[in-house]
């Protein structure tokens, strides 16, 4: 008769065995055996930057370009800081004695530019815990919203609380603008959400064992907390930063003033001012200069115009077009869209302003009614035209104006 070759239990008596070469094992062995494997890989914690795909700063921005149309300059700049950081972990280990400081960077551009995929493209490259958190729900202890050490709470959870991967991870803390100081004066009474919270941030930023709650929440006086040294955490801040093109502008203007000032005005692309952003600007915008100190990487990202849109459609990796054929592929449905259907759909996005978020808003508009019907017809092609494009697009506009 079989029975588990572990703890002997006959067949009828598990709810299920499986058989190996020369023995069994129950289901209920399996659960314990795996508990002991997590055990055993949790005291370990161990995390091996030999595991970490190290690429050049070339080849890095090769592997964004698959998957971020343009950004350039903030690509470059991504680049060579996360490849300099990772050169600086390896000497850590090695304990060499010119120590390399850390590259935190600041992404600035609008809103829906790509910020938040560079960061996740990035970590997806290296393979090392990655979370995103937005600044706007931080706020200082003892106020309602969530302690600064939340933030480490979702990378440990990101690293199945691996400390020691946790410790070499990679935190996108978006809107940091918000949590900038409203107003100039620095005296204003107590301001919860802006100059107590960058205070906070900085002790993750520069580097420091900080004591985490490994459920988030509010500290509480049983929970025993995970001390998480922040050293070697990339931190890769992002933040639209509205109304700073008007600071850069006027900086830009009263450095001028003087006789090469109509010349230099001329080769300034006004359109364009982020381009110029430097550290000052942001502590104009209200970042106490500590925060802009331990930023040290500050670049931008164009605002995206209608020619980026169309190549955002259909030339990323996993483009919002490709997702759609690969989802009609599944059901052995080839799905074709009429070059004209491309650039209605970016006509959308720039009329009712949507950016790159809008695309996907627009083409599911568009392919709703044939994602419900198709998989049940018997066609193995659809091809979708600007007519069927424009009818569906009406259609939804009608149905949102009966609506309101
Ligand atoms: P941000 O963080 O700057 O607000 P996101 O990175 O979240 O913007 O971008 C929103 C969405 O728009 C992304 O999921 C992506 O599909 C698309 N997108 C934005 N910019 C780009 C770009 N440069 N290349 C490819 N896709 C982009």
């Amino acid at each position: 008769m079989d029975k588990c070759s572990f703890c002997g239990r006959p067949r009828k008596d598990t709810n299920l065995l499986i058989a190996g070469i020369s023995g069994h094992i129950c289901d209920n062995c399996i659960e314990q055996a795996n508990s002991i494997l997590e055990e055993e890989f949790k005291k370990k914690g161990s995390f091996d930057m030999k595991g970490v795909k190290l690429l050049k700063p070339s080849e890095i921005k090769t592997f964004l370009d698959q998957y971020v149309i343009g950004q350039d300059s903030a690509k470059k700049y991504l680049s060579v800081a996360v490849y300099n950081h990772y050169k600086r972990l390896m000497q850590s280990d090695k304990g060499d004695d010119v120590e390399i400081e850390k590259s935190n960077i600041i992404l600035v551009g609008e809103t829906g530019t790509g910020k938040t995929l560079l960061a996740r493209t990035i970590a997806r490259m290296l393979h090392v815990p990655f979370t995103i958190v937005d600044a706007t729900v931080l706020t200082e202890a003892g106020y309602v919203g969530e302690d600064i050490e939340s933030i480490l709470t979702r990378l440990l959870q990101a690293a199945d609380y691996n400390v020691e991967a946790a410790e070499k991870g990679i935190v996108f803390i978006d809107e940091i603008d918000k949590i900038a100081r409203k107003g100039d004066n620095p005296s204003i009474t107590r301001d919860v959400s802006g100059e107590g919270v960058q205070q906070g941030l900085l002790k993750l930023l520069e580097g420091s064992i900080v004591n985490v709650p490994p459920q988030g929440g509010r500290k509480h006086p049983d929970q025993k907390m995970i001390p998480v040294n922040t050293k070697n955490i990339l931190f890769i801040c992002g933040g639209a930063f509205d109304g700073i093109d008007r600071k850069i502008g006027q900086r830009l203007n009263t450095k001028m003033v003087g006789y090469t000032a109509s010349r230099n005005k001329d080769n300034i692309d006004q359109s364009n001012l982020l381009q110029y952003i430097t550290p000052q600007d942001l502590k104009s915008f209200g970042l106490i200069p500590e925060i802009i100190g331990r930023l040290p990487i500050l670049t931008y990202l164009e605002p995206l115009n209608r020619s980026t849109l169309r190549l955002i459609l259909t030339e990323p990796k996993n483009s919002i077009i490709r997702q759609y054929e690969k989802l009609f592929e599944m059901d052995g449905i080839k799905l074709v869209f009429d070059e004209a259907v491309f650039e209605y759909i970016v006509d959308k996005a720039v009329e009712f302003k949507l950016g790159a978020r809008g695309l996907r808003s627009i083409c599911e508009t568009i392919i709703i009614d044939a994602m419900f019907e198709m998989p049940s017809k018997k066609e193995k092609e659809l091809r979708i035209d600007l007519a069927y494009a424009t009818e569906k697009i009406d259609k939804a506009n009608i149905a949102m104006l009966k609506a309101s």
